[in-house]
């Protein structure tokens, strides 16, 4: 099931769907209760919400081999993890703002797991009970106040850095290993395969939940592969992962 969250042409915002005819709308959250309507919205007609509103994203850093080696650091013995806020978050087509703090602000392409429930202490092969599913991610950074800063609160927490979408997939197995894409312009920046992170999702639900309470809807930005590179004002930043289809964000002036 591929589930959204959509802002009708009434002004809706809702949860639905994905159906080959468009968007079935439903009633209630994934997260709570829900349960289908008879309407179904053509595509045209929605626009696309991040789809999931989470309370914090929490990102690991130097999770996959490829791009510790890049930034010249070594792969960390447990997951490195930070906070993005919530209010860095946008949807699928929201337009990413390049701050005036920063003369380097790069893509960082992630797999997003979101949680369904609740998710407190729970051992690793518990962990894919309080998965809801997975959506694509992107750990947008300001890589010069990243360096200047010693911690990564402003550096990645500007609104905007933390696009998600365009929808929850809920059928999906990352340890099949997909390919993991970013193009800017068209362009492939990076390429890598889910297979190669350090610490899978389910290890870091455990090893997160151990630290921090995760509500329904939190979401874990899972690391980026190597070939992070600058964005500017103008371009089209495309993310990909093989069986959660594409998000597409330009980047736009602060
Ligand atoms: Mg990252």
């Amino acid at each position: 099931m591929k589930i959204v969250r959509t802002r009708t042409q009434k002004d809706d915002i809702t949860y639905g769907a994905v159906e080959a005819e468009g968007i079935r709308l439903y009633r209630g959250t994934p997260f709570v209760a829900w349960e289908p309507t008879e309407v179904v919205v053509p595509f045209d007609d929605t626009s696309l919400l991040s789809p999931s509103i989470p309370t914090k994203v929490v990102a690991i850093g130097r999770n996959y081999g490829s791009h510790a080696a890049e930034r010249q650091v070594e792969v960390p013995d447990e997951p490195l993890i930070f906070i993005k806020p919530s209010t860095s978050v946008i949807g699928h087509a929201a337009g990413v703002r390049i701050p005036p703090h920063s003369e380097q602000v790069e893509h960082e392409a992630e797999l997003a797991v979101v949680i369904g429930k609740v998710t407190r202490n729970v051992a690793v092969e518990d962990a894919a009970q309080h998965i809801l599913g997975y959506t694509i991610g992107q750990d947008i950074t300001a890589r010069d106040l990243q360096r200047r800063d010693g911690q990564w609160a402003r550096a990645k927490g500007f609104d905007t850095f933390c696009p998600l979408g365009p929808a929850i997939e809920t059928e999906f197995d990352p340890l099949e290993g997909q390919g993991l894409y970013c193009r800017v312009n068209g362009e492939l920046r990076q390429e890598g395969l889910l297979s190669e992170m350090v610490f899978g999702p389910g290890e870091l639900v455990a090893y997160i939940s151990g630290v921090m309470t995760l509500l329904p809807g939190d979401v874990i930005l899972t690391g980026t592969p190597d070939g992070v590179g600058p964005l500017a004002e103008g371009d089209l930043l495309e993310t990909e992962i093989d069986g959660l289809g594409i998000l597409r964000n330009p980047i736009v002036g602060p």
